[in-house]
């Protein structure tokens, strides 16, 4: 099945129907449809699967889709053209060029958190660099993954954008065997799995992964707007977002301010009871509630900490005075529990990202200008956000990735295109001037002369 899936979209792909930009205007169109058409049907889809609120859905994942299928629309022929390369005084009178061309099929693995965002977005940048693509969904959000196989084949050419659904069985299946370029979203554990297999066929990678954001809030900025801030990037999809502040970091002196705003602004959105809020999402499965539960053990919530495990529902929680080397402060939190973690001062803040693997992104709040530069300059993370959470992702001109163990490559945007293509070196001559090539000739001793 799945190898006759990918038979098919290789076949598809060599058939050269992908070459002109026509056609892929056309698919890209086509995708855009489909997300307008059916908007109801995907929120419903993640309703069911992870309990999301229908005002996310739009927010969250499909805005995001529209605007990088409309900017890959709207640039497709600047993005496909040859880009002229310098030249020097040897090759002055030849057409030097890199020409952007597909590389064939293209292996796109999504997480389950944004089951959407994270398989039409690397699509959308697959069909404009003229790629076919196989699409596996996460098995975990079942409803959006089958939604996504009966919908794709209404609206994209069938052989060459297939969606293969299933769970690791099916996806070890499709690792074995060859593509031209694999997109895996999730964590780092399968990653390393991903990247074994890809190395047998020597196939290329772009690994999107998660690990522990952190986010430190400066004594002087303003608390209660960066909490609020905070707490909508922590609490929203209910903590499951690869790029959600981990944990927060700050001065013992602002602590209790700031566990403060944040109740308040917990109140201000999710009501006196978060269970029954519209807008407060659940863990996507038992073994993730299980997880969650776990690693909240042994603490005393200062905000939150209540749980149904009939609905997988974990209140908002937060809490303090967490000592850096516990087992919360060792795995991505993945759910709604922020640990507060102090330290001396920015510098502190400082040496205790950089004692940990490289975050994928790091949240700075505060208002000295210099004291931004130099933090930003002093560490390391896939993306920064200065004074909010999460926003450098909505910008497409901004390449979205990790570094580290939070991931390899990069995309949205054209970094999609570019990331999916080969750069490939032309260089066109003529037969003439042939003399001026004599000296690279044997024998040596006309090189000799020539000197
Ligand atoms: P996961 O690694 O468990 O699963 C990801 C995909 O891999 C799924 O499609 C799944 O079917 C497949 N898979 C799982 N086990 C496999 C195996 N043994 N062999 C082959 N394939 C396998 O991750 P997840 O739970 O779906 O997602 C959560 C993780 O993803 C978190 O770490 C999160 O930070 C990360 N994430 C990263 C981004 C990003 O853009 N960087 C976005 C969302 C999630």
């Amino acid at each position: 099945m799945e190898r006759q899936a990918v038979q098919r979209a290789r076949e598809a792909f060599l058939s050269g129907r992908t070459r002109p930009l026509e056609f892929r205007l056309q698919q890209l169109h086509a995708l855009q449809r489909m997300i307008a058409e059916k908007e109801t049907e995907i929120a419903t889809a993640l309703k069911q699967d992870i309990n999301r609120s229908q005002y996310d859905t739009p927010l969250l994942e499909l805005i995001g889709i529209e605007n990088e299928i409309k900017l890959a629309i709207g640039k497709l022929r600047e993005w496909a053209a040859s880009r002229p390369a310098e030249k020097n005084l040897l090759t002055i009178s030849d057409e030097v060029y890199i020409q952007p061309e597909p590389l064939g099929v293209v292996l796109i693995i999504g997480a389950w958190n944004y089951p959407w965002a994270l398989t039409l977005m690397p699509l959308v940048g697959a069909i404009a660099a003229g790629n076919a693509a196989v699409v596996k969904p996460s098995e975990l959000s079942e409803c959006s993954s089958l939604l996504l196989r009966a919908l794709l084949p209404r609206y994209l050419d069938k052989d060459l954008y297939p969606v293969v659904t299933g769970s690791v069985s099916e996806t070890q299946e499709l690792l074995r065997l060859r593509f031209d370029h694999i997109v895996f979203t999730g964590s780092s554990p399968v990653a390393k799995l991903v990247m074994e297999a890809a190395a047998r066929h020597l196939t290329p990678v772009t690994l999107e992964l998660g690990g522990k954001s952190p986010c430190y809030i400066d004594k002087n900025c303003d608390i209660r707007v960066a909490c609020r801030r905070i707490t909508w990037g922590k609490f929203i999809n209910c903590g499951q977002t690869c790029i959600a502040p981990d944990y927060i970091l700050c001065e013992p002196c602002i602590q209790g301010r700031v566990v403060e705003c944040i109740r308040q602004t917990l109140l201000e959105f999710y009501g006196a009871d978060p269970k029954c809020s519209p807008d407060y999402g659940r863990i996507v499965n038992q073994r993730h509630f299980n997880r969650i539960m776990g690693l909240m053990e042994g603490y005393t919530p200062v905000v939150g900490g209540q749980s149904d495990s009939s609905q997988r529902y974990i209140a908002p929680t937060v809490l303090k005075d967490v000592p850096p080397h516990s087992r919360l402060m060792q795995e991505e939190i993945f759910g709604p529990v922020l640990p507060i973690v102090t330290v001396s001062d920015m510098d502190n803040a400082i040496t205790f990202i950089n004692e940990r693997e490289k975050p994928l992104a790091l949240y700075i709040f505060c208002s000295d200008k210099k004291a931004i530069k130099k933090m930003i300059a002093e560490t390391t993370s896939g993306g920064v956000t200065v004074n909010d959470v999460m926003m450098h992702y909505t910008l497409n001109s901004l390449p979205f990735g990790g570094v580290g163990q939070s991931g390899m490559g990069r995309y949205h945007g054209k970094h999609t295109f570019d990331q999916l293509s080969h750069h490939r070196a032309c260089m066109v001559r003529s037969l003439g001037m042939e003399s001026v090539n004599l000296a690279r000739y044997p024998p040596q001793n006309r090189r000799a002369l020539l000197r």
